[in-house]
């Protein structure tokens, strides 16, 4: 028993290489993720998780390697999603749910959606606001293994002031409607956004999601007016930067947009009306723009469901949802930085590539498009240095669709193969 124990040990001090078998994928089509042409007939060699070699030919395979054809699909890296929400899927049950819903229901139920984001080519997603600390727990039990989902940055509960889009007593009945504090993500003034911030550090979240302006899914009659003063937003950019946490900024309108930029956020989240004025600052400060086109689809397209949405929320979505478009053409035109997000939980998990086609229809190039959700997602979360695109020495997200995303940028909903930190969870 023991030699067993002292064999096994040395096998695993010793180089991976010597003892243990590659995995080689031979690509017909092959995306870097860094926006460069496509290239054919690649070989990408992967040992303990981490990409080793990447070589044009189909490098033979040594015995006891194991070796993946994808020699008739476009490969390319995990895709990314920079606005998701695993928590929840909206549904005409959203707003009475939580009156149901123990915590558990919730984590349990988000690991079906974390498998099914999983299984649609996104290796890495953002979570931008949760009820509590759930996502905190998904993430750690696919860290651990436990189940099945992509890496997860989360923000934990949304910061909101009272009233705002991500106060969660908003438009209760008396007795329900309480006074949430920091604690819960709500802050009125720089004390509580300071507390606010490090108290979901303490939760153990990954960055800061707030909620600059209304919203069109909250019960509350703006979907625009701005909802934190310029102190509160320097303070909770001051306090994130002192624990190193982005800080991811939901906003509508153009007053809300410009404050937040201002104050040094790293992302603003739809941005659907932005002007001329507040994209030119977004340029000049270098603030990252997701655009959520799907969802704005989405609302737009439930709104005129009779009773889909409560009264309060149909006139947003309708007047909201379909403005994103033009947004869209204008914001990229001018140069804004774009990081792909699609805010789905509004609209179903797993349709994340939907945004891909929306974006190419408004103006923006197959190519960047993917790079969007590749290389410049992993800059805009700082983990550019290991993921976001195929080269040597990067872990080994890596996906493969049917077909040639550049000439039908439909085909990266045809996701055959989901490979992630060199485990496979889905193959041809
Ligand atoms: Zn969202």
């Amino acid at each position: 028993m023991r030699l067993l124990w002292i064999l096994s040990y040395l096998a695993a001090s010793l180089s991976a290489g010597d003892l243990y078998a590659s995995t080689i994928i031979h690509a017909g089509r092959f995306l870097d993720g860094r926006g460069g042409d496509p290239q054919t007939e690649v070989s990408i060699v992967i040992d303990d998780g981490r990409i080793t070699r990447i070589e044009k030919g189909y490098v033979a395979a040594k015995e006891g390697d194991r070796l993946i054809r994808l020699v008739d699909r476009t490969v390319l890296p995990g895709l990314m999603d920079m606005h998701t929400h695993l928590m929840s899927q909206h549904s005409k049950d959203s707003y009475t749910e939580r009156f149901f819903m123990d915590q558990a229901d919730y984590a349990l139920r988000s690991t079906m959606y974390a498998r099914t984001t999983l299984l649609a080519g996104f290796t890495t997603v953002r979570d931008l606001g949760d009820n509590g600390v759930n996502s905190v727990a998904l993430r750690k039990a696919i860290d651990n293994g436990w189940t099945v989902g992509p890496r997860i940055f989360t923000s934990g509960k949304s910061l909101a002031t009272t009233g705002g889009h991500a106060d969660p007593t908003n438009a209760l009945r008396g007795d329900f409607k309480r006074d949430p504090g920091p604690l819960e993500g709500v802050i009125n003034g720089v004390d509580d956004a300071r507390k606010a911030v490090r108290q979901r550090y303490k939760d153990g979240a990954d960055l800061i999601k707030l909620t600059a302006t209304g919203g069109v899914l909250s019960l509350a009659a703006s979907g625009q007016n701005p909802q934190f003063s310029e102190e509160e937003l320097q303070a909770i950019v001051a306090t994130a930067k002192d624990y190193n946490m982005i800080v991811a900024v939901h906003a509508h309108g153009t007053e809300g947009i410009r404050r937040a930029v201002l104050a040094g956020v790293d992302s603003i989240e739809h941005g659907t009306f932005m002007t001329d004025e507040t994209i030119e600052l977004m340029k000049q400060k270098g603030t990252y723009w997701v655009p959520t086109i799907v969802a704005g689809e989405w609302v737009a397209e439930k709104a005129k469901e009779p009773g889909y949405f409560p009264e309060i929320v149909r006139p947003k979505a309708a007047a909201i949802g379909p403005v994103i478009r033009e947004t869209f053409r204008k914001a990229y035109k001018a140069g804004v930085k774009i990081a792909f997000g699609t805010d789905s939980g509004v609209s179903p998990h797993g349709l994340n590539a939907r945004e891909f086609e929306l974006m190419v229809e408004e103006g923006m190039p197959a190519l960047e498009a993917i790079t969007a959700a590749t290389q410049t997602a992993a800059k805009l979360l700082r983990i550019d240095d290991r993921l976001g695109t195929l080269e040597p020495k990067k872990i080994a997200d890596v996906i493969a669709v049917e077909g040639n995303p550049l000439e039908d940028i439909r085909a990266l909903r045809k996701v055959v193969f989901v490979m992630k930190e060199g485990v496979v969870f889905k193959e041809p």
